[in-house]
């Protein structure tokens, strides 16, 4: 038998939202905790830093709006445990071509889950946002309540705050790079590159894009899941137009479908400047990183400004960028499944969550500490999320609707 450290109910290896939020489930149900995490915690080099990500209910999928309800009262429980706010509400604007499919996908599923929204037209849209959204003719608008913004590295800080007054333990600068099946009971040994070795009943894996490089490892499994560096960029608003573009002027959180498809955010972080990227990147390696990935489709975006604010917002070129990590996989949804093969139930993976899971964060934690206790989630189907999708068929769920991420096929770094 290994020779193994302390003894935990469950080990969560990755401490970005995703491990953070069900550390502070598992311990909230008195289980023995542990949060491992490889690099020094809150850092900037995954998923989950930074100041802004957008809350929407609307979606074409129509299984993640019960997901992102559900989501919108846990943030609002853990934010009333710590006693401040990570989650700031504002509504939630989309818009697009008429008849672009994944619009009319989102306005159907808006309507299958009595999610209430409100279609507008070109003349309504100027009216509504007074002059500060132009659409053009042919376009629609769908105006929901359940939007806003989160704070994500507060978000994660928040999680593991709570976590930690549960009584879990949590360990930064501990890579994690074995999982092995205890033979003698049930269970796992977790080993990090420290050396050290930690036996788990049951382990969960949400190591963001790090997903294949340890399961991989530990399996021989490549899991359809593909590293992308994205590109944040900050745009400045014309001076005297700053408190239009903010929260309490009125502005939503958006998303604009099509080619390529923009999204945004209210002026918040950073005071006169608005967050508006493409919603794609470059594939990368999570370590090999140039940290200076180029803006997408730079002049699409510029046109799209251009058209969609006029010139209240300078079109010019984004005044500030960051880099941060999607996890992809090929239908844009979610990995949440048990490892399977020699572990069994005993070790759950999630991750791919594609550029669009921090909003579900909350709701993710609930539906893995659900998994290690009984083995199922109460109240959610988890089907589309299965592992299994890719066997039956190598790019996953099938959908009516066109994808939504713009992959810039550049080559990667070990090219
Ligand atoms: C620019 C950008 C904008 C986004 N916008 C939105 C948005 O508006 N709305 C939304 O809902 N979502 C959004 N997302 C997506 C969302 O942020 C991610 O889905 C989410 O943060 C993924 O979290 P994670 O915990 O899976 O991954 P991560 O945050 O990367 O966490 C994984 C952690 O595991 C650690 N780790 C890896 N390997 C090991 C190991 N072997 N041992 C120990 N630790 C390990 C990593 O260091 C990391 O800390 C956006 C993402 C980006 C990058």
């Amino acid at each position: 038998m290994e020779n193994s450290g302390e003894q935990f109910d469950v080990i969560v290896i990755g401490a970005g939202i995703m491990g953070s939020s069900t550390a502070y489930q598992t311990s909230k149900r008195g289980h023995k905790t542990l949060l491992l995490e490889q690099f020094d915690f809150l850092h900037h080099r995954g998923s989950s830093h930074g100041e802004s990500r957008t809350l929407r209910a609307t979606y074409p999928e129509d299984y993640y709006s019960r997901l992102v309800i559900e989501s919108s009262h846990l943030w609002e429980e853990a934010e009333s445990e710590i006693g401040y706010k990570v989650y700031f509400k504002s509504p939630q604007f989309d818009m697009g071509l008429s008849d672009d499919k994944s619009l009319r996908a989102v306005i159907a599923s808006c309507r299958k889950n009595s999610i209430p929204h409100r279609v507008l037209d070109q003349r309504q849209v100027h009216e509504e946002f007074s002059g500060r959204i132009q659409l053009a003719e042919n376009w629609v608008g769908v105006l929901s309540d359940l939007g806003g913004v989160i704070k994500p590295t507060k978000a994660v800080s928040m999680f593991q705050t709570l976590a930690l007054k549960n009584g879990a333990v949590l360990r930064d600068n501990s890579e994690v790079f074995d999982i092995k099946k205890d033979d003698v009971r049930d269970g796992v040994f977790v080993c990090t590159r420290n050396g050290e070795s930690f036996w788990g009943r049951k382990c969960v894996v949400t190591v963001g894009a790090w997903m294949n490089k340890l399961v991989q490892s530990v399996t021989g499994l490549v899991l359809p899941i593909q590293p992308l560096e994205t590109c944040v960029c900050y745009w400045k608003i014309k001076q005297g137009h700053e408190e239009e573009f903010t929260i309490q002027g009125g502005f939503p959180t958006f998303a604009s479908y099509g080619e390529p498809y923009i999204y945004g955010t209210p002026s918040l972080e950073f005071p006169g400047l608005i967050k508006i990227p493409v919603h794609g990147g470059q594939r990368c390696e999570p370590d090999k990183r140039t940290w200076s990935p180029a803006p997408m489709i730079l002049d699409s975006l510029r046109q799209w400004i251009r058209e969609r604010f006029g010139d209240r917002v300078d079109s010019t070129g984004p005044v500030m960028t960051q880099s941060c990590l999607y996890s992809m996989t090929p239908d844009e949804d979610f990995v949440i499944d048990f490892l399977g093969g020699e572990f069994g139930k005993d070790v759950v993976v999630a991750g791919g969550f594609s550029g669009h899971g921090f909003k579900m964060a909350p709701v993710v934690g609930r539906v893995l500490a659900d998994l290690v206790d009984n083995g199922e989630a109460k109240g959610v189907e988890l089907k589309q999320f299965k592992l299994g999708r890719f066997e039956e068929k190598g790019t996953g769920n099938v959908k009516e609707f066109e994808d939504q991420v713009t992959l810039a096929d550049f080559p990667s770094l070990s090219d």
